[in-house]
């Protein structure tokens, strides 16, 4: 058991950090009589889903982004949302297009995905941002994974030659992410739910990253002693407290370095859609 508290990895902070140099880099745009537009798609009136396409719409104007919402209703036809999405493909105003997922149940929600532009892709879910990524020359990476690899090169965290474990094998999360450490020159092992014995491949782990959806699933004890840990889960118990994947209190005696949840790597998110957002207009 290590002696010295591991390094709390503050999403918040590099997220400040990462919002003031895209700020930046859109005043220079802005002062060149450039407009960058972003335009947030929501079906439904889900009131988790409202949260946070209210708090990606504020932040886009925050930074001097066109941001618009386009609001459909819940029973809106799946041929009405694809005619939606090729007039905003279409719309010169707009560079980044974001669908909030999830869609509603009569949706298939990859032919959605795929009738974007992926030029305007600022998710990065697009199969042709998807193939781009596996062959390391991807620009609009999916949000959260490349916000973590933000949050590891601002705390200069060793990447090369190291053996990561990613666990979780989602297009969102899981495999990109596997994808960016890979192409930093980690050693990476992908653990998904079918994976057995996790304790194993985690007990070998320079770093890990958990993004599984199971409150503080992965305890300390599994832990190789200084890993570095990093949660991407964002669960909520019963009694309304947000949780990770990662029990934090016993990780934390084995870690070398972990971050929150909150405060983790849930404030990247935002701050890498206006990343992409921006590397799109610049396009
Ligand atoms: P998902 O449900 O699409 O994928 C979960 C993955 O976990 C799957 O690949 C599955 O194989 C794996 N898994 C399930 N049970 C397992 C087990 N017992 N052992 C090992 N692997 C197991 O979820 P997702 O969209 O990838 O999200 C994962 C978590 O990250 C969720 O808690 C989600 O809320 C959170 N999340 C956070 C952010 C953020 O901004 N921080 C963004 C996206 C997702």
């Amino acid at each position: 058991m290590s002696e010295q508290s591991p390094l709390i990895l503050s999403g918040k902070t590099v997220a400040k950090a990462t919002l003031m140099r895209t700020r930046q880099e859109v005043q220079a745009m802005l002062a060149q009589g450039h407009e960058i537009g972003l335009c947030v798609v929501q079906i439904g009136r889900c009131a988790a889903s409202s949260i946070y396409v209210n708090r990606k719409e504020a932040r886009a104007k925050k930074l001097g982004f066109i941001s618009t919402t386009l609001r459909l209703p819940e029973d809106v036809s799946e041929e009405a949302l694809l005619e939606q999405i090729d007039a905003l493909n279409a719309n010169d105003g707009v560079h980044g297009i974001l669908i909030q997922l999830p869609l509603p149940k009569h949706m298939n929600e990859q032919r959605v995905l795929d009738r974007l532009d992926p030029k305007k892709d600022v998710d990065g879910f697009h199969p042709i941002n998807s193939g781009l990524l596996s062959q390391g020359r991807g620009t609009l990476i999916p949000c959260t994974p490349k916000g973590v690899m933000t949050m590891l090169e601002h705390y200069e965290i060793a990447l090369s030659g190291k053996h990561a474990v990613v666990v979780g094998r989602s297009n969102i999360v899981g495999r990109p992410m596997a994808q960016l450490l890979e192409k930093s020159n980690c050693t990476v092992t992908i653990c998904h739910s079918r994976t057995t014995n996790l304790e194993a491949h985690l007990a070998m782990a320079d770093i890990v990253v958990a993004a599984v959806g199971i409150p503080k699933m992965i305890q300390g004890e599994w832990l190789k002693e200084g890993a570095v840990v990093i949660d991407v889960g964002i669960n909520r118990l019963e009694d309304g407290t947000i949780c990770g994947d990662v029990d934090f209190e016993s990780a934390s005696k084995v870690a070398s370095a972990i971050t929150p949840v909150p405060g983790g790597v849930g404030p990247m998110t935002i701050a890498t859609l206006m990343e992409n957002t921006l590397r799109a207009a610049q396009a």
